[in-house]
């Protein structure tokens, strides 16, 4: 038997996340140490392998491929055909060849690796302190892309010119920073500025040293990260988190922190083995935890929350920064309340000027901004709140195939999505489209992912909303086929989608508002479905909403309303909002929640919180969405509590009618019950009904899976106590967990209903 009979050789193909990630090196190495011969070339679809030699040695090659992949890859298929063998010598990493269809895809920015750590606080290494310290395994990608294929000119790292050791390293095989885009050092590389919001530098030598001397002062720092600005302070000095509370415009959303590592943020909350895992996991999103009693922290970091959300650091000139000041940070988004965070640099200094003293930035641009992801922990697993840095452009699995295809998202907290094949690329977080700055950034950056990943597309999908700006820019789309898709449909669809179901389920879908079939403000539904169509089986009772949107910034209006659906008294202003609404406005609001053109009704579940919100005296004024439901939550007593009554009409539809709890809710804390117990007992009775109503819808039609979603479960206590009851119900609970329950979902859904509505259609 000759050598050459017994060889084997095979051609395989890997998709997915497998450029830029070292994924060529890593194949070479493998070959090398299984005997093979062959090559490894990227193309436009991924990457291809030829591997040739003992029959056993390439089988190993087909196992260990995808199971030893470098951490920035993300495997999603291996496809091995036969080939003839050729008695070829060696193993090549041969260049890129062109041509075919573009499915390669740019990974997400990811946290310093474990390597690069070590290099970094390394006196005798050359990038001893060197924030822009990365390699193939870790460093910016998303944020630096500017198009494709992923390659250094094309990146905002095209300005700078590696040296010869940078060269040296990038260029051979064996390196970890062999093709390393963003690859630099003290030499050739970025460099990290302070300076005045004039421009003008504030300090010689070391610049983060500087900062830090600075952070340690009491001064607030503008810090430029990955994808964007941040504003810096010490995290436990009173006076500074005061002042830059105060310098945001007396904003009043919680403050994220940054802790130096593990155990410091172990100093500050209270983390389950869960929570730790996605404190350290490459995307570093913001954890929300309870915060420990004892936690160093200014009060003014997170007043009224239980909880902080804290991160570790995700780039080298973090890791240098903490290491520095020696304690937690604030690291908060650096903008003026709901603008979006900046990240041109002249732009920072005109907009932080006011706010920041200093700033700490560099001459690496960002071309795509990208905020903090946001994820908090729950029994049923972490909810991402946001999704954004680390996780975006990753792509998100359809369970069928789409046409080349854009979803435009929600209005508010907007995120859009485009997709083809069995895979969506759900954007950034870009919030609210009603500010002019965040509008353009959706039109540029659905045109930056319709290049990014080679999508033109066939199908649009809007919202059913007709003024919601997201649909005027649908409408504006020529030679597509458009697809309308109501609000709490998309928020069913994505969560069926994203655990690759297609339904049918029941889903209780409660948020703010969105448009209804029916043309009214939906909010608290219960829609039997799946991907390409609803029903509503069911909602919470409708209630008028007084004002329209004045309703949602302004929950005593709420409390008014539900009050005289529940046929209480509303001659006068309930005790505990008498400080807050003044006699002649409550009087008007009662009058106008009796019915009219200026209080449409609505059947939404973030109204109901708000209206309990206020009630008891938590808040009769916000000043950011959600803020109401937020304290409702975070005030609750610990533990379980008695529900309060609360009814379930059979219907057709089922109607969760809150009357009773209502009436409940006045009488207590009229008669000054604490909030922490009428919240506790409010959360149990809405739960309570939510499972026994769509237990009920379920099995008038041999359903067997529930699904939870749209903003309102972003509540911890209402999605733990709902699932538990539905599954003691005998069904299997889905809740989102690639996406978030809140608008930042719907795109995703939207792209998911349009490929099923438009399945099998050429
Ligand atoms: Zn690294
Ligand atoms: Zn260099």
């Amino acid at each position: 038997m000759t050598v050459a009979a017994a060889r084997r050789r095979v051609r395989i193909r890997v998709t997915g996340t497998v450029q830029g990630v070292g994924f060529r090196p890593y194949v070479h190495r493998l070959a090398a140490e299984l005997g093979l011969t062959g090559f490894v070339l990227n193309d436009e679809r991924g990457v291809v392998v030829e591997a040739e030699g003992e029959p056993g040695a390439v089988e190993r090659l087909l196992a260990r491929l995808p199971a030893e992949a470098p951490p920035l890859a993300a495997v999603e298929r291996v496809v091995a055909e036969p080939r003839p063998a050729t008695g070829e010598r060696g193993f090549a990493i041969v260049e890129s060849e062109a041509g075919g269809e573009r499915l390669a895809i740019v990974a997400p920015d990811s946290a310093t690796c474990a390597d690069c750590l070590r290099e970094l606080f390394d006196p005798g290494d050359r990038r001893y302190r060197y924030p822009f310290v990365n390699c193939t395994n870790c460093g910016p990608r998303f944020t630096i892309v500017r198009g494709v294929p992923y390659d250094r000119p094309l990146t905002t790292m095209a300005g700078f010119a590696m040296c010869a050791a940078c060269r040296a390293e990038y260029d051979d095989p064996a390196d970890r920073r062999f093709h390393a885009q963003p690859n630099a050092c003290p030499a050739c590389g970025p460099r990290a500025v302070l300076t005045d919001a004039k421009g003008r530098r504030l300090a010689a030598g070391d610049q983060v040293a500087a900062a830090a001397a600075l952070l340690r002062e009491g001064t607030i720092v503008a810090v430029k990260g990955l994808g964007g600005w941040h504003l810096a302070c010490l995290a436990a000095d009173e006076r500074a988190v005061a002042e830059l509370r105060a310098r945001k415009r007396r904003e009043e959303k919680p403050f994220a922190l940054m802790a130096a590592g593990l155990e410091a943020a172990r100093a500050l909350v209270e983390l389950s083995p869960a929570d730790e895992a996605l404190l350290l996991g490459r995307e570093r999103p913001i954890v929300i935890a309870p915060r420990r009693a004892d936690a160093p922290v200014a009060h003014a970091v997170a007043p009224r929350s239980a909880e902080l959300g804290v991160m570790l650091p995700h780039a080298p000139l973090h890791h240098l920064l903490l290491h520095d000041v020696g304690a937690p940070i604030v690291l908060t988004s650096g903008n003026v309340s709901d603008e979006p965070i900046a990240y041109a640099d002249d732009d920072a200094r005109e907009r932080l000027g006011p706010i920041a003293d200093a700033f700490l930035g560099h001459d690496r641009p960002i071309h795509m901004r990208t905020d903090d992801s946001v994820v908090r922990a729950t029994g049923e697993g972490p909810l991402l709140l946001r999704r954004s840095r680390g996780y975006v452009p990753a792509a998100v699995p359809l369970p069928l195939e789409a046409p080349p295809l854009l979803a435009c998202g929600a209005e508010l907290k907007n995120a859009f999505c485009v997709a083809k094949g069995r895979r969506a690329w759900v954007s950034h977080h870009l919030g609210d489209l009603t500010n002019w700055e965040t509008l353009r950034s959706f039109r540029e950056g659905v045109a930056h992912f319709e290049r990014l990943f080679a999508v033109e597309p066939e199908v649009v999908a809007h919202d059913l909303h007709p003024d919601y700006l997201p649909t005027a820019y649908a409408l504006e789309r020529e030679g597509v086929e458009l697809v309308a898709v109501q609000h709490h449909h998309a928020h069913l669809a994505a969560c069926l989608a994203e655990h690759g179901e297609e339904g049918p389920a029941v889903g209780a879908i409660y948020d703010g508002t969105g448009l209804g079939s029916d043309g009214t403000a939906w909010g608290g539904e219960l829609l039997a479905g799946d991907l390409e169509g609803f029903e509503r089986a069911g909602h919470l009772l409708p209630v008028r909403l007084p004002g329209g949107d004045r309703a949602a910034r302004e929950p005593w209006r709420m409390a008014c309303a539900w009050l005289c659906a529940a046929g209480a008294d509303v001659s006068r202003v309930p005790p505990a909002l008498a400080g807050d609404v003044p006699a002649e406005r409550w009087r008007a609001v009662a009058r106008l929640a009796a019915g009219g053109p200026t209080a449409p009704p609505t059947t939404s579940a973030g109204r109901l919180f708000d209206a309990v919100a206020a009630l008891c005296g938590v808040r009769a004024v916000t000043s950011y969405e959600g803020q109401a439901a937020i304290e409702l939550e975070a005030c609750a007593a610990p533990g379980p509590a008695r529900p309060y009554p609360i009814a379930v009409e059979p219907g057709p539809p089922v109607v969760i009618d809150p009357r009773e709890t209502i009436r409940c809710v006045a009488r207590d804390a009229a008669a000054g019950r604490p909030a922490a117990a009428v919240s506790a007992r409010f959360h149990a009775a809405l739960a309570a009904a939510t499972a026994e109503a769509v237990a009920a819808v379920a099995a008038a039609r041999g359903i067997g899976t529930a699904v939870l979603s749209g903003g309102v479960f972003c509540n911890r206590r209402l999605v733990e106590q709902t699932a538990r009851a539905l599954r003691a119900a005998g069904l299997r609970v889905l809740v989102p967990r690639a996406l978030p329950p809140n608008d930042g979902g719907i795109a995703y859904g939207q792209a998911a209903v349009a490929a099923a509505r438009t399945r099998g259609r050429g």
